[in-house]
């Protein structure tokens, strides 16, 4: 009895180590538990500086080994999507949607990453619903974290800030009043497709909005859309940010991306 207890554990611990393995918990190369506790030859990580938080009047620091989307005076990082410049409009220490103009979105490509944002609905807030401080961060281009003024103010749960857009609600409304810098960190991991164009695993997102846990490393279904789920598509490991003109003036600050070891398969 006692030996088929062990047989069962020993293939549990496989299966484990299996599907740790091949979900790709963990950075490439060495599986965590083959190292020996408290070794000293493991790699040390790399040594960065931390950022510093924002407050309402002033934008925080990045990490010193992010990539800064936006440093407070141009939108050199960005562009139209037909790839002229970005037409939105840099004001001290920001930038705001120039309605009609279209989305923006970065010149360079990303996967698998952790992303910093804040944003800003117009205040005096105009409008109801959808149609009140509406914009979008779309990971990869496709994934929409929606931007929205949600503050005192009802629309479909799927649909307010903090929503993987059509898909998931936030856990919580942490909205803060309109015209106030709200924060976004987002981690994202893009999904993965076989060879023959099969989805193997999907994109999953965790955001944390104004401090606070709203999407906990959930499944994203598909590019997000208005009034429907598409299936996936394959796509590039790489793709642009970006953000929507949705025709009101939000405005954003401080953003910042580190990309993440491609570590899963
Ligand atoms: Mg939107």
């Amino acid at each position: 009895m006692k030996g088929i207890v062990l047989i069962a554990l020993s293939l549990v611990a496989i299966a484990v180590a299996v599907n740790r393995a091949t979900t790709g918990l963990y950075p490439a190369g060495k599986d965590p538990q083959e190292w020996p506790i408290h070794d000293r030859t493991r790699p040390q990580p790399p040594v960065i500086t931390p950022g510093e938080a924002s407050t309402q009047d002033q934008p925080g620091r990045p990490p010193s080994d992010a990539l800064v989307l936006f440093d407070g005076k141009d939108l050199s990082q960005w562009e139209s999507l037909n790839g002229g410049p970005a037409k939105w409009n840099v004001g001290s220490g920001y930038f705001e949607v120039a309605a009609k103009t279209g989305n923006i979105r970065t010149k360079q490509s990303f996967g698998d990453c952790q992303l910093h944002v804040e944003w800003a609905t117009p205040n005096p807030p105009h409008g109801e619903d959808q149609d009140r401080g509406n914009s979008g961060v779309f990971l990869q281009s496709l994934y929409e974290i929606q931007v929205l003024d949600s503050y005192q103010s009802i629309t479909y749960p799927d649909g307010q800030a903090g929503a993987v857009y059509g898909q998931y609600p936030p856990l919580v409304n942490a909205s803060r009043p309109p015209g106030q810098w709200q924060t976004y960190d987002i981690i994202f991991h893009g999904p993965r497709f076989e060879a023959d164009g099969k989805l193997r695993r999907p994109a999953y997102v965790t955001v944390v909005y104004n401090g606070v846990l709203v999407q906990d490393h959930v499944a994203i279904m598909g590019p997000t859309a208005h009034k429907q789920r598409p299936p996936y598509h394959v796509t590039p490991d790489k793709l642009p940010l970006m953000l929507q003109d949705h025709n009101h003036p939000v405005r954003f600050r401080n953003l910042w991306i580190r990309e993440l070891a491609e570590s899963e398969p």
